[in-house]
């Protein structure tokens, strides 16, 4: 069996039932579609047949039906900034681009959730909440670019993960379009806590876009935040480190934020520095950890988080930690995690992403296997030729330790072989989370690059069950193939 084919009768049929003005099926539209920021090489380029952009459920739902009705593989897309080509239609079909549902529906001041079409990016749905001095602490990197859907699907880490979570923990609500193009409300509308049947929303959360496609969210919102202040530490060890935050949550603070870059990813801080100052930071030679924190308040005095502050510092000093002297790299580590307004520290090392793609292997690692999870960086980066990035431990649960962790190199996507070490790299360190008994994935997903080899890794019993699922929301294996589940396991020929 084979995915169906479109044609010049299939446009036809699209553009009769949803309107013209949304279906778009030229080259220069097809060629937009065709990649996500997944290093791959030339060769590796996905052209969809057409592409969609819909602006209502119903024509969503449309869309959907149809192309069910003919068998043709259907992509959901966000902003394209997903790293392991979960966007990117390998089967071609219907490139199905969700950023024209952008609309804000509903802020609901006094319960305080949003309610928005999923289309719309993070960074959108905060400047309309922050009018009513609310946001979605939902803060990944790429912010400006993700969607709400994606978000979702991706449940991708955020920089105040260890205080707030992240899209699980904000999701009440979604509507999606099934692979056979119903309109399913899944969630319980604007309660945070259920235990009513089953929780399908949160079913949703790290779909991938193989359930179905989100089509409305809506999130709880908290109040912004007034006062915060931001600091770094160098610790002589990871574990040291990792000791420093479990005491500091352990003493009652709050933690906003916590992050663990390796002396590798200190190295590109202070390489950043250098550049911009002429001059060396003083950080000592024994520093193998560097920890950036942070704590907020959404009162406009600086009490709390001052108070917060320096006994965490004290906290990190029992730990032998040293606190950062220099402001700017403080500042340039939250440029790139929060503000995202690189201007005044420039990543200079190498060229950010026009010599080399940044790629990153993403690992949930228990916590106390860190320093080993590290060493076989190292070791299997050095063995595939990858250029080593460095290690972030990122904690993406609230008030847990619960390293996600990004395991990242610069890939040479001008050369195949260095872009197949890569995938080869993945595979490996993916086996050592699990023989550390953690998982292979966390904020990246199983996207194209490990569906073939996942099951088997990962999940063994348990993913018949998870395929018996994805059946019941897609019968036929249109939703993203190729994701999560092979197309063979539908029966479909390469
Ligand atoms: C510079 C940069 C910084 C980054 N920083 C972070 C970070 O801090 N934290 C982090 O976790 N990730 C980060 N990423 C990775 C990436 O931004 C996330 O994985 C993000 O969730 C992808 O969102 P997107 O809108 O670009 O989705 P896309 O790449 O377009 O799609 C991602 C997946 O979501 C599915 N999808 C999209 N929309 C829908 C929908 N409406 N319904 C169902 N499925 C859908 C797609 O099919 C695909 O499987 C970064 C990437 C870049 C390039």
């Amino acid at each position: 069996m084979k995915f169906g084919k479109i044609t010049p009768e299939i446009i036809k049929e699209l553009k009769e039932a949803v309107g013209d003005d949304i279906i778009f099926d030229e080259m220069i539209h097809r060629m937009a579609y065709s990649r996500d920021w997944s290093p791959r090489d030339d060769k590796n380029i996905h052209l969809p047949d057409v592409v969609v952009r819909p602006r209502t459920t119903e024509q969503c739902a449309k869309i959907v039906e149809i192309a069910n009705k003919h068998r043709i593989p259907v992509t959901p897309m966000g902003g394209l900034t997903g790293m392991g080509g979960g966007a990117v239609p390998i089967y071609g079909g219907i490139a199905f681009e969700t950023k024209g549902m952008d609309q804000v529906l509903e802020i609901d001041v006094d319960n305080m959730t949003a309610t928005v079409q999923a289309g719309i990016t993070l960074w959108e749905l905060n400047q309309a909440a922050k009018k009513y001095g609310l946001y979605l602490p939902q803060e990944p990197e790429s912010k400006k670019a993700v969607t709400v859907g994606s978000s979702i699907t991706c449940n991708n880490d955020s920089a105040f993960g260890i205080r707030h979570g992240r899209m699980i923990d904000h999701l009440t609500n979604a509507v999606i379009i099934t692979g056979e193009g119903k309109i399913v409300r899944a969630g319980r509308r604007k309660a945070l806590c259920s235990n009513s049947g089953y929780q399908l929303n949160w079913l949703l959360v790290g779909s991938e876009g193989t359930l179905g496609i989100i089509v409305e969210a809506t999130v709880k919102l908290i109040p912004v935040m007034k006062t915060r202040m931001v600091d770094m530490v160098v610790f002589p060890s990871l574990d040291d480190s990792m000791n420093a935050i479990r005491d500091i949550m352990h003493s009652g603070l709050a933690l906003e934020s916590a992050h663990i870059n390796c002396e590798k990813r200190l190295g590109f801080y202070t390489h950043s520095y250098r550049e911009k100052h002429g001059k060396e930071p003083d950080i000592p030679d024994w520093a193998e950890a560097l920890l950036g924190i942070s704590f907020s308040s959404m009162e406009d005095h600086d009490k709390v988080v001052k108070f917060s502050r320096d006994y965490a510092l004290e906290i990190c000093e029992r730990h032998k930690g040293l606190p950062v002297k220099e402001v700017e790299l403080t500042d340039g580590w939250w440029a790139s995690k929060y503000t995202v307004d690189f201007t005044p520290f420039r990543q200079k090392w190498p060229d950010s992403q026009r010599e080399k793609k940044f790629g990153a292997v993403d690992c949930g690692i228990p916590i106390g296997k860190i320093e080993e999870a590290y060493k076989a960086f190292l070791e299997i980066a050095g063995k595939y030729n990858q250029q080593i990035l460095g290690m972030c431990v990122y904690h993406e649960r609230p008030n847990r330790l619960s390293p996600s962790v990004s395991f990242a190199v610069f890939v040479d996507d001008k050369d195949p072989e260095n872009v197949q070490g890569f995938y080869s790299y993945v595979r490996e360190m993916s086996e050592v989370a699990i023989k550390l008994e953690g998982t292979s994935a966390t904020y990246i997903g199983d996207s194209e690059f490990k569906t073939p080899w996942i099951g088997e890794l990962e999940h063994q019993e348990a993913y018949e069950y998870m395929f018996n699922i994805k059946k019941v929301f897609d019968p036929n294996g249109i939703m993203n193939p190729g994701k999560k589940f092979p197309i063979k396991m539908f029966g479909y020929e390469e």
